[in-house]
């Protein structure tokens, strides 16, 4: 696979590609090097995104077509951005450094099958729901529609570009809205792309736009427009709380996928090789920058120095390389203020009494790198145990007992994911009852299913998306009640009109 040569790419509004004075530079974070400039959007491009969406949603050119026949376009998209899988990849990976390992995979891989879930969704959606017929005060049918709830604005992050802006835009598009998509300032390429391959298979120009450009400008004016009825945003805890008031401005409806901190908890009775290598995978794939990573390792005390020695060895074998190397395990982080942060963590928790027994550092080589890091002698309320780290670094914190194990699982302002390790189903299932998370998966890590809802409870976020219902986030809901009382007199107006015609 070569690396894409430096090129500029223009936004996508109204179906045109837009330029600007204005450009984002995108830096390989394997490399350091300059891999591509953007035009950078600011309000007034996010206002005439908005407008071209608003009017294809009122002319009905994809709104008013029909469930399958959405479905049918969305398929088509699928299949032509599968013919071109490999350029996807590279535009990715290029830009947010995962290995190609992972990108093929994870990041396109999942991303179109996922897209295709959605557009299977268009065909099996109830769009509209015969409630039972009422005798009271007369007698109706009342029918629950749901429609398409108009112009959507989509907030990404870097980490998965491609596939967490698919979750918003594949149900958006599926329930018959227009988009408007802003794009992480690292990552624009990939769904630029997208949307260029969406509009040749048959999206009418203008339903998805894609303005890329900073967050404090272009995103928050996405989040706060009057036409925009619906904000869907994936990142960090912090913007997810400004993207609810910036919404509050017009009631609009707010889908928030935050941060976590997820507790993988080994049992006693666990396959200890399974389970060392399931929270190794937990945490470090695309080296920790993943918002449901299990970074938080609960161990039983009396087996702590046994499993953290399995734990050291296995995470030596972990190959840092060139993103494109197929032999890489793991790659960069995603740029030189985010490696920072991490290895102030690091430093942080050193200071308050951790141990590293792994790693610690960044790679004295180009780009942005950071070693696998294991730090053990963690409380739970220290704050490297509290707080997002976003890199390669798990924990590891010892509990007593599964009770103990339970309250350091759910002592955390997070609950997006956890992973419980057994040879107990029964036992493991007893603790899935009591973890406060959106996900908890036994005996794995990273079982991200387009056939579930994900999302996080308490400050991991609101709402879920993908699963057989993640339509209705996108779409409000319109009773109607046919009237079968048969005339005026079967009705109850006398509560009002006494007096005879
Ligand atoms: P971030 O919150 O800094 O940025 C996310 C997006 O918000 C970017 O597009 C950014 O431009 C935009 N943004 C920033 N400030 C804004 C503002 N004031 N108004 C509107 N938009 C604004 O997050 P990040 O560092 O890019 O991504 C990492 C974070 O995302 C982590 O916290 C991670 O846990 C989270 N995440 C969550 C999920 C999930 O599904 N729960 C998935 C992936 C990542």
């Amino acid at each position: 696979m070569t690396s894409v040569a430096v090129k500029h790419y223009p936004m996508r509004i109204g179906g045109a590609d837009v330029d600007s004075e204005r450009r984002m530079t995108i830096v390989d974070p394997g490399t350091g090097e300059t891999v591509a400039t953007v035009a950078q959007g600011g309000s007034a491009e996010v206002d005439s995104a908005v407008a071209a969406a608003k009017s294809t949603f009122d002319a009905g050119v994809w709104r008013l077509k029909t469930p399958q026949e959405r479905a049918t376009v969305m398929r088509q998209i699928t299949a032509a951005a599968n013919a071109v899988a490999d350029e996807l990849v590279e535009l990715e990976m290029c830009a947010n450094g995962a290995t190609v390992r992972q990108a093929t995979g994870f990041h396109i891989g999942y991303a179109l099958t996922h897209f295709n879930y959605f557009a299977d969704l268009a065909e099996t959606y109830a769009w509209q729901r015969p409630a039972p017929i009422s005798s009271f005060p007369a007698l109706g049918q009342p029918v629950v529609h749901r429609e398409p709830i108009g112009v959507v604005g989509a907030i990404a992050p870097w980490n998965f570009p491609l596939l967490l802006t698919l979750w918003k835009v594949g149900p958006a598009l599926a329930a018959g809205n227009s988009v408007v998509v802003k794009p992480d300032e690292h990552t624009p390429l990939s769904i630029l792309e997208f949307a260029r391959i969406a509009e040749a298979n048959g999206l009418p120009p203008g339903v998805l736009n894609v303005v890329p450009g900073d967050g404090p400008e272009a995103g928050a004016r996405l989040a706060s427009h009057p036409d925009v009825g619906k904000i869907a945003f994936t990142g960090s805890t912090a913007v997810g709380r400004e993207i609810m008031r910036l919404a509050s401005g017009t009631v609009k409806q707010v889908t928030l996928e935050l941060g976590g901190k997820g507790p993988s908890i080994v049992l006693d009775d666990a396959d200890l090789d399974m389970a060392a290598d399931g929270m190794l995978y937990g945490c470090f794939v695309y080296s920790g920058q993943v918002c449901e990573s299990g970074t938080r390792a609960l161990v039983p005390a009396d087996r702590h120095d046994a499993f953290v020695d399995r734990l050291v060895r296995r995470a030596r074998t972990i190959q840092l390389g060139p993103t494109r190397d197929w032999d890489t395990d793991m790659g960069p982080v995603i740029d030189g203020r985010q490696q920072r942060r991490i290895l102030e963590y690091i430093q942080g928790a050193v200071a308050e009494g951790a141990q590293i027994v792994l790693g610690g550092e960044a790679l004295p080589q180009p780009g942005f790198w950071v070693s696998p890091t294991i730090l053990t002698g963690v409380h739970n309320d220290m704050r490297i145990a509290r707080e997002e780290v976003f890199g390669p670094v798990l924990v590891v914190i010892p509990y007593t007992d599964d009770d103990d194990a339970v309250a350091i699982a759910n002592d955390s302002e997070y609950g997006l994911a956890a992973s419980i390790w057994s040879g107990n189903n029964a036992r493991a299932l007893e603790l899935a009852e009591r973890i406060q998370a959106g996900s908890v998966w036994i005996n794995d890590a990273h079982q991200i299913n387009c056939q579930v809802p994900f999302g996080g409870y308490k400050q991991s976020g609101l709402g879920r998306e993908l699963g057989p219902d993640a339509l209705d986030a996108y779409t409000e809901v319109k009773t109607v009640h046919l009237d079968l009382s048969g005339g005026r007199d079967a009705k109850p107006y006398d509560i009002l009109l006494s007096h005879a015609y």
